[in-house]
């Protein structure tokens, strides 16, 4: 059974909270682009979200750049204790209540039941996080090396060595390395 793209899915949540924590990019200008939920909204509808993103009004505003500066520092956390010390209280303030739901492959958790725009998305992204983290551990998570750049990646390789958040601060890195050779 393929996966329902509509449905919560911790990969894809997981990548929603890396595109809302770089909704900052150092790089940029102006470097944040959160100024409005419209800039989110558009990142949920290139997901395939088009109901989370009709749920978000611009109200939510505060909420949600709450909710990216919250999550932010995970990506830099190198271990699961400081991760946990910084997930737990998200969790605990966002007092969600598991519920197991059943496809035909199995169970899984789903922690935005009954839960509508921002809370759901608040939900999404704080599981995603923690399945991810109970998983694999921090290790996957990390945080762009080529300064100014302090964009989140999830690290996919096989051999785990990414250290830039994508192939322009990839470049930038090689050229900055490539001239301090050649000075
Ligand atoms: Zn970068």
């Amino acid at each position: 059974m393929t996966a329902k793209v509509s449905e919560s899915d911790p990969d894809l949540d997981l990548d929603l909270a890396v595109e809302l924590v770089n909704t900052v990019y150092a790089l940029a200008a102006p470097p944040d682009r959160l100024t409005n939920t419209g800039a989110y909204q558009h990142i949920l509808r290139e997901a395939r979200q088009d109901a989370l993103a009709d749920e978000l009004t611009p109200a939510d505003l505060p909420a949600l750049r709450e909710l990216r500066d919250s999550i932010a520092p995970l990506f830099a956390a190198t271990d699961l204790t400081s991760a946990s010390t910084l997930l737990n209280p998200l969790l605990s303030d966002a007092a969600l209540v598991p519920q197991l739901a059943t496809t035909d492959d199995g169970a899984h958790w789903v922690l935005s039941t009954g839960l509508h725009g921002l809370a759901a998305l608040r939900a999404r992204l704080l599981g995603a996080l923690a399945a991810h983290l109970v998983r694999h551990g921090t290790a996957r998570l990390g945080v762009c090396q080529a300064a100014p750049c302090t964009c989140a990646f999830v690290d996919r390789s096989r051999a785990r060595t990414r250290r830039y958040c994508c192939d322009q601060c990839n470049d930038r890195a090689a050229a900055t390395a490539y001239r301090r050779r050649r000075t």
